[in-house]
């Protein structure tokens, strides 16, 4: 055993993964289908005015405004109709004083016409007359051409995150694909003698990968395409070969072997490959965590580096690191804005007893307008599986007594 020479704390280690973001600057071009989530790489710019005609924004009767200027219920105005005004049928005729044409909403207003009366503000007067009972000013009720979006308008702009929204922005302006920054390629790899996948038969001494596939997971869920690889034995050799295999991730994520144990050889990997930013945070579950730079493309000059996480082997510090440490960083590259967890102050059902010196991250139920304690240890997924949420407990605290109000980040 090597025991851990130092740790740094969980800000030291955010300042550091902060510091090595490299946002991406790959692009490709997606369709509007499959743009939501994604980043503008570019600024889009309307080709068209929306609405490309002035239109109705009742159903009513488009009218000349000057004709029911002084129109009320006590005097109306009468007008007659000469034309029924459907959306997508463009009337063919051109309003004059004294006439009016019904209009549906969206509908194009007709030449001549300056404003619309709502239907509940007339009265049908004989076969083709109708009573206006209200003034209408210019432009009432009336959505004016380029009211919404002008023509050489900016709708998104490059960096902007494509929200349902801004998809709709694009859509109502006839555009069908969007240059979009690439997501990240994330090289996942689980290392054990004796981590399996699942679906095949566990031989003595075995259990089957959990963190290929909580990190897979939680990369696809915040902009990252996961790129899994089999498992690695632990040997240098195994690990360092494993490392060459990633040569086209934009982010490395291996799991187990982290730690300072005989078998525990990613740091002796890492020596191989790269350079170590840490190795040990102050934090529980995770304390085993080490994130590098690797070099990937030896004998170039000045070569690039790819970003490496060495989470912890036992399932719940793996994921619970994944979430604080690997989730911001992705995002980040990804240029997607921070994800921000919901906070729901709560009383805790139950007393804890947390590590002293480390930050905790504590993972809880909530029950009956309470949150229940539910962290078992970090080699039990059920501690993350079984719970809402988690509290975090400052490294300076050891004791967090029941009915204290606690604030709650839901997953
Ligand atoms: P390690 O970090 O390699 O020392 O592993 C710590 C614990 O996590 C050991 O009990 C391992 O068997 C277990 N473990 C390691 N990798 C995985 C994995 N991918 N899925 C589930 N458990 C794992
Ligand atoms: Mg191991």
């Amino acid at each position: 055993m090597r025991p851990f020479k130092s740790t740094i704390s969980l800000d030291e280690a955010r300042r550091r993964l902060d510091a090595a973001v490299r946002p991406i600057d790959r692009r490709e071009r997606v369709g509007l289908a499959d743009a939501a989530g994604r980043v503008a790489a570019a600024d889009v710019v309307s080709p068209i005015d929306v609405p490309p005609f002035a239109r109705s924004a009742m159903d009513g009767y488009a009218v000349v405004a000057a004709d029911v200027s002084r129109a009320s219920k006590a005097s109306p105005a009468r007008l007659r109709v000469v034309d029924r005004i459907y959306t997508g049928q463009p009337s063919a005729i051109a309003l004059r004083s004294g006439e009016c044409a019904e209009i549906a909403t969206g509908a194009p207003l007709p030449d001549g016409a300056d404003a619309v009366v709502m239907v509940e503000e007339t009265a049908h007067a004989g076969d083709d007359g109708v009573d206006v009972m209200a003034a209408a000013a210019p432009g009432q009720n009336v959505g004016r051409r380029a009211a919404d979006i002008g023509r050489g308008d900016r709708i998104v702009g490059a960096g902007d995150h494509l929200t349902p929204a801004r998809v709709g922005a694009l859509a109502a302006v006839g555009v069908t694909t969007v240059e979009v920054f690439a997501k990240p390629r994330v090289a996942i790899l689980s290392t054990g003698n004796e981590v399996v996948e699942p679906g095949r038969t566990l031989a003595p001494g075995q259990i089957f990968d959990v963190n290929r596939f909580t990190v897979g997971a939680l990369v696809a869920a915040h902009g990252g395409v996961p790129e899994p690889l089999s498992a690695a034995e632990d040997t240098v050799d195994a690990i360092v070969a494993s490392l060459d295999a990633c040569a086209s991730a934009d982010v490395i994520v291996f799991s187990g072997g982290s730690s300072v144990g005989e078998r525990d050889l990613v740091v002796d990997a890492i020596a191989k490959r790269g350079e170590m930013i840490f190795h040990g945070i102050a934090v529980r579950p995770g304390k085993p965590t080490a994130f590098a730079k690797i070099i990937l493309t030896p004998g170039v000059p000045s070569p690039p580096t790819t970003p490496f996480f060495g989470m912890p082997g036992n399932p719940t510090s793996c994921l619970s690191n994944a979430y604080i440490l690997l989730v911001p960083f992705l995002r980040a590259t990804a240029r997607l804005p921070p994800h921000q967890p919901r906070r729901v102050p709560l009383p805790l059902a139950g007393r804890i007893v947390s590590a002293t010196g480390r930050h905790q991250f504590y993972t809880v139920r909530i029950e009956d307008g309470k949150a229940v304690p539910a962290f078992k240890g970090s080699g039990d997924i059920t501690s993350l599986s079984r719970a809402d949420g988690y509290i975090e407990i400052p490294a300076d605290r050891d004791v967090v007594e029941e009915a204290t109000l606690v604030d709650v980040l839901l997953f």
